[in-house]
């Protein structure tokens, strides 16, 4: 494979995240999955749905997975199963998406916001014991941990699920990002108490629309998950034994996996290999992302930290002028955001997130980056640094 025709001629436009590559790769198999559905109508819940759940369970190793709506509803699923109740509180980082800390608030409970560590943008550890100690000042009950895999990388779990261990605390992983990457040899899917991931469009691992499920270990925890999808059924949809929601995958879209399931693994080495070809390219000129000895990433995001003193969007500006898209993630933390800042960070406050918030910036990534392009996104980056 990627052959003549999914490479991009040197001066198309550059894609942040090119999904026509991966269509022209797959070609036709996508569109006769989702015709195959639209002809046997079961649109929900039909066979492709179970299918595609056990293929994802195969894939990391995950005793059970339930597909669902959406990451969001992923976290949220998970928090019902947990019993979160107002005056809890929840360990989260700030350096995230919103998601990660919104579900906390659906229940009146309290996400109590952590600092990441500058060199993989994942949890502190440090700043995590602090926040527990934060949370009981403040007269709240911390009852859990949700860790990001920010960018696709695994967070430090040797370190959290030691301190969840000490505290009592529940862990679920955030890999909305992350699904496919390892740390030291367990899979992303296996490693906390739950583990919830998206497929959304422009994720790793995406579909033709929104997307998501739970990985977990515990058959008491899957099966309340079942009947927590469907509304909190019992023995049939009309039998209502707890308050549930409507969370389930559409049938296309596990259809639309199963295919995109098939070149997964090949993706992710093509994700590595542009991560080093970049890593070579811009080592000297920004400081570039590096992954700890035993863990892997996908690559969800290419994510740099520019010099200290460098004006970001400045930068992000003139790259966008030669022809360069990039995003700023994430140029606003969690707790400095008008919905969340009212709520308690760990300590004295979260001095690299706020730091990193001005320094990073994230350039085109996905598996069909080929290096014509790649240089150019070098060149453009050297170039916009260098006045
Ligand atoms: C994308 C994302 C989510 C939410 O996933 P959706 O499928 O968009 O609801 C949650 N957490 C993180 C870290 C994400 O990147």
């Amino acid at each position: 494979m990627p052959d003549a025709a999914i490479l991009q001629a040197s001066d198309a436009p550059i894609e942040f995240i090119d999904l026509g590559a991966q269509r022209r790769r797959l070609g036709p198999r996508i569109d006769e999955a989702i015709l195959r559905v639209v002809d046997h109508g079961k649109y929900i819940m039909g066979p492709e749905v179970a299918v595609f759940e056990q293929e994802l369970a195969a894939f990391c190793g995950a005793k059970h997975v339930l597909s669902c709506a959406n990451g969001t509803d992923a976290l949220g699923l998970a928090l019902m199963v947990k019993g979160l109740k107002p005056g809890q509180a929840v360990l989260v980082p700030s350096f995230t998406f919103a998601a990660t800390a919104e579900v906390v608030a659906w229940f009146d409970a309290v996400p109590v916001f952590v600092d990441v560590r500058e060199d993989t943008f994942n949890l502190d550890p440090a700043s995590l014991e602090a926040g527990i100690v934060t949370a009981v000042r403040l007269g709240l009950e911390p009852v859990g941990i949700i860790s990001v895999d920010l960018f696709g990388l695994p967070a430090e779990y040797d370190q959290i699920l030691s301190t969840a261990v000490a505290h009592g605390l529940w862990l679920i992983c955030d890999a909305a990002q992350s699904f496919g990457a390892a740390y030291k040899g367990r899979n992303v899917g296996t490693i906390g108490h739950m583990t919830t991931t998206s497929f959304f469009p422009s994720k790793p691992l995406g579909c033709y629309g929104d997307g998501g499920a739970i990985l977990v270990e515990d058959d008491d925890a899957f099966a309340v998950l079942k009947s927590l999808r469907v509304h909190g059924q019992g023995s049939d949809k009309y039998d209502n034994v707890r308050i549930g929601m409507n969370a389930r995958l559409d049938t296309i879209q596990a259809a639309v996996l199963s295919e995109k399931l098939t070149i997964f693994t090949d993706e992710i080495d093509a994700r590595n290999r542009v991560a080093a070809r970049y890593q070579e390219l811009l080592d000297e000129v920004v400081i570039v992302p590096q992954i700890p000895i035993g863990l892997t990433s996908v690559w969800a995001q290419y994510t740099v930290r520019l010099p200290i003193g460098r004006d970001r969007d400045r930068v992000a500006a003139k790259l966008k002028a030669a022809g360069v898209p990039t995003a700023a993630y994430y140029a606003k933390p969690l707790h400095s955001q008008s919905a969340y800042r009212n709520y308690p960070v760990a300590g004295n406050g979260l001095p690299v997130c706020d730091r990193l918030a001005y320094e990073v910036l994230s350039l085109p990534m996905h598996p069909y980056l080929d290096e014509n392009t790649q240089d150019r996104i070098a060149g453009a980056l050297r170039a916009a640094l260098r006045d």
